[in-house]
């Protein structure tokens, strides 16, 4: 059950992470605070196809 997913930062929109999630678990669009290395600041990124 676990799909693959890639993390976007919602700012600038650089796909910067890659991560799994378990699609039973998460059904909702995962947004975590991460380091986005172009603005060189924390930032939200979202899950995205
Ligand atoms: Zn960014």
């Amino acid at each position: 059950m676990r799909v693959n997913i890639t993390l976007a930062c919602t700012d600038c929109g650089d796909r910067n992470y890659i991560s799994t999630k378990n699609k039973r678990n998460n059904p909702d669009r995962k947004e975590l605070k991460k380091y986005c290395p172009r603005e060189k600041k924390m930032t939200t990124h979202r899950e995205t196809k």
